[in-house]
């Protein structure tokens, strides 16, 4: 087996991943992206609503809040420059009782909280003046107008470029099966077609649903005894017929709605979902990817609250996505965690756990964020 140096290692090729390898490389590192597949963006990265997320739903001063705002920001920035498709269609978040009402305004105080831009509350009749499709139930809604799509592929595609241009590689077939924390620094141990044990300066662990498996198996790092990851699988529908809205529809999550969006996507088709399935602990990865054609009838009740258009639609199953989950089924959402050398004292080694939603959105700031806290000497 072959042992090698190499400056700073990023195991997964993800859209996180390889924008953790982007921010290295701007810094002058050369990276090495190790990925198991053959491909880039093969799991979650390729298995979500490409949605540029405003920055409205998180807890304000949580890195969910803050890289999701900055991160959107820098990626129709990123897009514009590269000539990659996205398109600020905007945002309606809807609320169609008394208590989603009133949920909806503090969902509102908190988006100002998080420096959302531009967000301003409607009321009924003129978020139906502007969106007519949408049910006459509807009571409030914030329009957010610098929420979006965009697309992946061409943005994952880039970062990879800037990778190479850097002087790194992406690695396809690259397994990372084990590591270990020495006193020269971090080994990493690669299985596949040409087994290797790297040597390295910097290891970025942006493995997705595998991230915390892979922090366990490098000996002498952190071990987390009191994480656990839990899975919910969030299945898409597609509607037949011409799009009825141009913007994004949010509904309220609340006791009457499971709050299953709709997406015109970039290819004009009008997507519902996802939904969220919680899934046995130990269900996976490998996931079950299949989407289950009973699911529609939920689809249906879901959407026919603020579209009841879509009940003269047939309902497609389309794909699926897993999201990594920090927190289990009923306990508040969790943010982001991205263990760096300050807290659990490995110089050179940061582990991401949990990049749900809206990790797309975020990924240029998760890189930055990440190549700052190497920068500092750690
Ligand atoms: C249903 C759904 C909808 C979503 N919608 C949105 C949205 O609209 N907007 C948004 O901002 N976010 C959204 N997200 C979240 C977003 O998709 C993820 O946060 C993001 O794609 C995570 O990227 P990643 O690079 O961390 O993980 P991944 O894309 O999963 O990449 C991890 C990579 O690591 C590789 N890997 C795994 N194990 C190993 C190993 N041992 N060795 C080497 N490589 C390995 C995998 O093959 C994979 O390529 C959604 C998520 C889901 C599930």
């Amino acid at each position: 087996m072959e042992t090698f140096d190499a400056d700073a290692v990023v195991i997964g090729a993800g859209a996180v991943g390889l924008a953790c390898g982007r921010a290295l490389a701007r810094a002058g590192r050369e990276v090495l992206v190790l990925e198991a597949t053959g491909l880039i963006g093969s799991e979650t990265s390729s298995r979500n609503s490409e949605v540029v997320h405003a920055g409205i739903h998180y807890a304000p001063g949580s890195l969910k809040a803050r890289l999701c705002v900055e991160g959107r920001r820098a990626l129709y920035d990123y897009c514009a420059a590269r000539g990659i498709e996205a398109r600020m269609c905007g945002k309606f978040v809807v609320a169609m009782d008394d208590s989603e009402a009133a949920a909806i305004e503090q969902l509102f105080a908190r988006a100002l909280e998080n420096g959302v831009e531009h967000v301003s509350l409607v009321d009924g009749v003129d978020a139906r003046r502007i969106e007519p499709n949408l049910s006459a139930d509807t009571r409030l809604a914030i329009v957010s107008p610098v929420s979006g799509l965009f697309d992946s592929h061409g943005f994952m595609l880039a970062l990879q470029g800037e990778v190479e241009a850097g002087g790194g590689a992406v690695v396809f077939g690259a397994p990372v099966v084990g590591g270990r924390v020495t006193r020269a620094g971090l080994e990493i141990e690669v299985a596949g077609a040409s087994p290797a044990t790297i040597r390295a300066r910097t290891v970025v662990n942006s493995a997705g649903h595998h991230a915390l498996p892979i922090a366990r198996m490098i000996e002498g790092g952190p071990s987390y005894p009191d994480l656990a990851m839990h899975w919910a699988k969030g299945s898409y529908f597609v509607a037949s017929g011409r799009a009825p809205f141009s913007r994004l529809i949010y509904p309220m999550q609340s006791r009457a709605s499971v709050g299953l969006h709709l997406t015109i996507d970039l290819g004009g088709r009008t997507r519902l979902g996802p939904d969220a399935e919680w899934l046995a602990d130990d269900a996976g990865p490998p996931f079950d990817y299949r989407v289950d054609p009973d699911r529609a009838a939920m689809f249906y009740d879901a959407v026919g609250r603020y579209w009841p258009g879509v009940r003269d639609r047939d309902l497609s199953p389309d794909y699926s996505g897993v999201r990594p989950k920090l927190a289990a089924q009923g306990e508040p959402s969790a943010d982001f965690m991205i263990s760096c050398p300050a807290a659990h004292g490995v110089g050179g080694l940061v582990h991401l756990l949990g990049i749900e939603s809206p990790g797309l959105t975020s990924s240029l700031a998760i890189g930055e964020h990440v190549a700052a806290m190497l920068d500092d000497g750690s």
